[in-house]
């Protein structure tokens, strides 16, 4: 492996000047992110049955108390990573307990009469049933009461057999979530999931090694656990604001909040407690109104909204609002003034983003003018840890006029390569264009270097000196950036061009869990985008399929190079095939072949044959910064 370089002289006084723009530092959240710390594990280092770490917070140790900022870290998110950095169990207020930094999300444990009701089980079962043994520890061998999800993010659901057991699940023992969740849970990364896990590398800077020069933190948290990840269905769908509930004598007051963090996502508030959870609606720093691995947008006016309509409902009373990442704020005027920042974070980038749209400006454009007022400017918990006023201005602008800029020059322009092969030859070959390039980077202009290397890298990925001065490029780029998934994008992206995967003949593809657990209906819908319809043509196919795991039964058709599946219809001159979902997902990703023991089929197995002939398989490492 080729290792990471230095920061340059141009990044470092980049850097330098960029720390002169940031607020001053009371303090303030080193307080904060401190306050109620009862006790931790050593090192914050979980591990699986096997014996293997699935968090280890020691690998982190670099960031720890009296480390300065290296200079190749922006030191604003320095300053995020050591705040992220403190990790154990901490009280919120008296009954209401919350583990940080065991995973990418926090988990909140709250006090019923007999047991612990539980909000947000991490991402991973062994992270969640750490921070529960901890809290069992210090407060008492209690059982879990109930569970609450926020919201339709794995990161606060997927960790729940750590904390619940099956016999827990079979007894029916209350999940509550917000009304769609278990749709939003299982569709927001089915269709588009291949390209959005493999841009997740890129994001979460999985792959990059925990130092100064690699990986330091995701911004909304440290990085991701890596342990066993479930989906349990909920029990109890909360669809409506106002509504009231007690689980073991905890009184919760719900507001549902569709369409703003998440698709499905609701806050609620702790009459008894004067608690109020704002779920992932706010957080310290600028959330993503568009996650740069690539989702739908989300509505900056909704989720500005749904903080408005919070600050009614409960602000009045609230003497601690906590959520589900990051630190709470305590006293009733600093959640009021902390909610009305928020608020206006995300009015304030939608409003602005479509004014200038008006005046006529393009996506770049408002993205390069867009600034925070003084007073939004002035708090750190405005600054764009994760998301980007720059990538969330875009977003706004694609939400309401979508990738066109207008400008016709770019309605209908080359691909990359072939306007690669054109800019090459346009600068006078591959050794002039590599000069120039170097000419911009001693001067550290390293956003045109990359622009233009990548014509090169694209046009002829076998140059090495181009994928290596592009490396260089993206690099600083990482040691500048405020934002960590745009730090683990720059450098995830040099790691690559430095070290490209040796090219494979048959797909690589990514974890085959998800496709296996989906409901059959999801399962078949997402056969449709493997559907290759240059190779279908003309085909027309016709079979019945019926599900031995679960009695579903769903027509399938092919026809214009189009799949349909309708429940509950058959067609009877057409050939039947009966399997389980898992068969056909291990027939689609080619873990079994046919003829195969666990399918069977009355009449012709040829429509079938040919079916599954037609379908794409994925190669999960599709490479993003060479053609
Ligand atoms: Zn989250």
């Amino acid at each position: 492996m080729e290792a990471p370089k230095d920061a340059t002289e141009a990044t470092k006084r980049a850097l330098a000047e960029f720390a002169k723009s940031l607020p001053a530092d009371s303090g303030e959240d080193f307080e904060l992110v401190k306050r109620g710390f009862i006790a931790t594990i050593p090192g914050g280092k979980i591990l699986n049955e096997a014996g293997h770490a699935v968090w280890d917070m020691e690998t982190f140790a670099f960031e720890g108390e009296g480390c300065d900022c290296p200079d190749t870290v922006n030191p604003s998110l320095w300053r995020q990573a050591k705040l992220n950095s403190i990790h154990g169990l901490f009280e919120v207020t008296r009954g209401i307990y919350q583990v940080r930094n065991f995973d990418l999300s926090n988990i909140t444990f709250i006090e019923g009469d007999t047991g612990y009701l539980v909000i947000d089980p991490l991402i991973s079962a062994e992270p969640a049933a750490a921070a529960l043994a901890l809290m069992r520890e210090h407060r008492g061998d209690k059982p879990v009461v109930g569970v609450i999800y926020t919201h339709s993010h794995v990161d606060h659901y997927g960790g729940i057999k750590g904390v619940l057991s099956d016999e827990d699940i079979a007894n029916g023992l209350q999940i509550i979530a917000p009304e769609g969740f278990l749709e939003e849970a299982v569709s927001e990364n089915v269709l588009a999931g291949n390209a959005m896990g493999r841009r997740a590398t890129y994001m979460y800077g999985a792959l990059l090694p925990r130092n100064a020069k690699g990986h330091v933190d995701a911004g909304l948290g440290k990085t991701v656990s890596m342990g066993q990840v479930s989906l349990v269905a909920p029990t109890v769908s909360i669809s409506e604001t106002g509504t009231r509930m007690t689980v073991d004598g905890i009184e919760i007051v719900f507001q549902v909040t569709p369409g703003t963090e998440a698709p499905a996502e609701m806050n609620f508030y702790f009459p008894q407690f004067k608690a109020l959870c704002m779920a992932e609606n706010c957080s310290c720093h600028l959330h993503n109104l568009y996650t740069p691995r690539g989702a739908q947008v989300r509505d900056a006016k909704a989720w500005s909204w749904y903080i408005d309509e919070a600050i009614d409902l409960f602000a009045k009373e609230t003497e601690v609002l906590f959520a589900s990442h990051h630190w709470p704020r305590w006293g009733s005027d600093a959640a009021v003034a902390f909610l009305k920042k928020q608020r206006d974070l995300y009015k304030y980038v939608h409003d602005q983003t479509l004014r200038m749209a008006n005046h006529g400006d393009t996506p770049l454009e408002i993205a390069e003018k867009l600034a925070l007022p003084p007073t939004l400017a002035a708090e750190w918990y405005t600054r764009g840890y994760y998301g980007t006023l720059n990538h969330n201005a875009k977003a706004v602008y694609q939400r309401y006029l979508g990738w066109f800029d207008g400008n016709p020059a770019n309605l209908h322009k080359h691909p990359p390569v072939e306007a690669a092969k054109r800019y090459v030859d346009l600068a006078g070959g591959a050794d002039a264009l590599l000069a120039k390039a170097r000419d911009a980077f001693g001067k550290g202009d390293y956003r045109w270097v990359a622009e233009l290397v990548n014509h090169l890298v694209f046009a002829d990925p076998a140059n090495a000196d181009a994928r290596h001065l592009q490396a260089d490029a993206l690099e600083q780029l990482g040691y500048q950036a405020e934002s960590g998934p745009w730090r683990a994008f720059y450098l995830t992206a040099a790691m690559e061009l430095r070290n490209p995967r040796p090219p494979s003949d048959k797909p690589r593809q990514g974890a085959a869990g998800q496709i296996k657990s989906l409901p059959a209906d999801q399962l078949l819908d997402s056969l449709s985008v493997r559907l290759n319809g240059e190779k279908a043509g003309a085909s027309e196919i016709a079979f019945n399929i019926r599900f031995t795991d679960t009695g579903e039964r769903f027509l399938v058709t092919v026809e214009n190079a189009v799949f349909h599946h309708y429940p509950d219809r058959e067609e009877k001159s057409a050939p039947t095939v009966s399997l389980s979902r898992g068969a056909l997902a291990s027939l689609v990703i080619g873990e079994i072949e046919l003829p195969h023991e666990s399918v069977a089929i009355e009449g012709d197995a040829e429509p079938f044959a040919s079916f599954l002939s037609l379908l794409d398989r994925f190669d999960f490492w599709f490479e993003i910064v060479m053609p």
